[in-house]
């Protein structure tokens, strides 16, 4: 056997299940398609009343204090460079009559924060550099998988190039289109949101107080996180004609389309990285586990990032996995099927309970229905106004992922 475990994917969640399972003694390989980055320069460190700033990275995600705590253990929460990260202490939800809205507060929920907004590469680094001395661990970048062959106790992984890898356990980490997912004859269900979600920082003019606003419109669902220095972080996730002529503007027009849209909330807005557009879908799978293989990360759900939960439920996922695979105790063979199992049973509600719950926003959201508006306004009004309902959410919010609107 070459290594017990091989983890396919070297995206946020693939890192971070690497690095889960250190403490579990298993030898593991890490495979990415993609190249390291070719210079890995540092970040220039930030004031936080810095006005004008480079090297933003226009792809930020909120990570929740459950999840940054789990980070926090793998050691890699630590050595991010915290004048670029931003704690959310209120969200403020906005219904599509203007007037409608749910406000969550950190304070009133009697916690520090709901959220920290992170970039993707700083994220990126922080699990790279936890990983750099990792004892056990064999990294293989660039390295693409070829082939994927069974045997009653082992699984044989062969790379391009003609490498053959032996081990007990293949997990998928591999995104959403995951290669290991269509070794193992996982079938997925998939629907298109005939969406793309636009985004792109902004410095902006009225201080953002570390509030993230979400307003729910005719043309989908646009957000606003805080950043550092006075930034914001769009999110606009529209029809895939009005993101293709969002993402053409030039900076000021689409400066002028955002504060438009927010209706000024925050002022005057001045964008500061080019506009960046991802297609939204819905990705279901039938199974997280077969035999030797477990799925984690956007290979074993996708949803829509209305809630900002894609990679918090991920990190669940390799905190789970991890934690079935280190305590297996008289079962010495980490590929066992049963074991497996454990780790989906542990998962598949926590994965469901959020498809159906994004997946219903961003319908509700969407329908044109006559009526339909006023029942979606009317629930975020009483929503805010019941307390026990707000607290059970920003509960769970602070658990896995912001809260998500009922
Ligand atoms: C606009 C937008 C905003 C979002 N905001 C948030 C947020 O605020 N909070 C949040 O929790 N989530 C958010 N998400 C969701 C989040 O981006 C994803 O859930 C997350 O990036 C998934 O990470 P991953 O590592 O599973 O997959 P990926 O990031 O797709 O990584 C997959 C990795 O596998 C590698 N790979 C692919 N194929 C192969 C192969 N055949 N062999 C070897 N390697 C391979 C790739 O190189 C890549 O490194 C957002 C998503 C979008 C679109």
């Amino acid at each position: 056997m070459d290594c017990d475990v091989v983890v396919v994917g070297g995206g946020l969640v693939g890192l971070a299940q690497a690095r889960a399972l250190a403490p579990s003694g298993l030898a593991v390989t890490l495979i990415d398609s993609a190249s390291p980055p070719p210079e890995p320069s540092p970040l220039p460190s930030l004031a936080p009343e810095e006005e004008s700033v480079g090297g933003w990275d226009a792809r930020v995600y909120a990570i929740s204090p459950g999840n940054a705590a789990l980070l926090s253990e793998l050691g890699v929460w630590p050595s991010l460079d915290f004048s670029r990260v931003a704690s959310v202490e209120r969200m403020e939800v906005y219904g599509d009559d203007g007037a409608s809205r749910i406000v969550f507060s950190a304070y009133e929920a009697g916690r520090a924060e709901l959220a920290f907004i992170v970039e993707g590469r700083q994220l990126q680094r922080a699990l790279e550099s936890a990983l750099a001395g990792q004892a056990g661990l064999d990294w293989r970048r660039p390295a693409l998988p070829a082939d994927l062959v069974w045997a009653s106790d082992r699984v044989v992984l062969s790379l391009e190039g003609g490498e053959a890898i032996e081990a007990r356990l293949v997990i998928g980490a591999d995104g959403a289109d995951s290669w290991v997912r269509r070794q193992a004859d996982i079938g997925v269900s998939e629907k298109s949101y005939r969406q793309r979600a636009v985004v792109a920082n902004f410095r902006c003019e009225r201080p953002h107080r570390n509030t993230a606003f979400q307003w729910f419109r005719d043309d989908g669902v646009l957000a606003l996180l805080p950043l550092p220095g006075n930034h914001v972080s769009l999110v606009w996730s529209t029809w895939d004609e009005h993101a293709a002529e969002l993402a053409c503007l030039g900076p000021e027009a689409l400066a002028g389309r955002v504060e438009q849209a927010c209706r000024g909330a925050l002022g005057q807005l001045a964008q500061v990285t080019p506009p960046l557009a991802f297609p939204l879908r819905l990705v279901k799978v039938k199974a997280l586990v077969a035999p030797r293989v477990a799925l984690v990360g956007d290979a074993a759900h996708v949803i829509h990032p209305l809630a900002g939960q894609g990679v918090n439920l991920g990190f669940q996922d390799v905190r789970l996995l991890a934690g079935v695979l280190r305590e297996r105790g008289p079962v010495a063979d980490c590929g066992d099927y049963f074991l497996l199992r454990r780790y989906e049973r542990a998962r598949r509600e926590d994965v469901a309970l959020m498809q159906l719950a994004t997946d219903g926003l961003a319908r509700l959201f969407s329908a044109r229905t006559c009526g339909v508006g006023w029942l979606r306004n009317a629930g975020l009004r009483l929503t805010n106004a019941i307390a026990p309902v707000k607290t059970l959410l920003v509960q769970h919010a602070l658990k896995d992922g912001c809260p998500t609107v009922p």
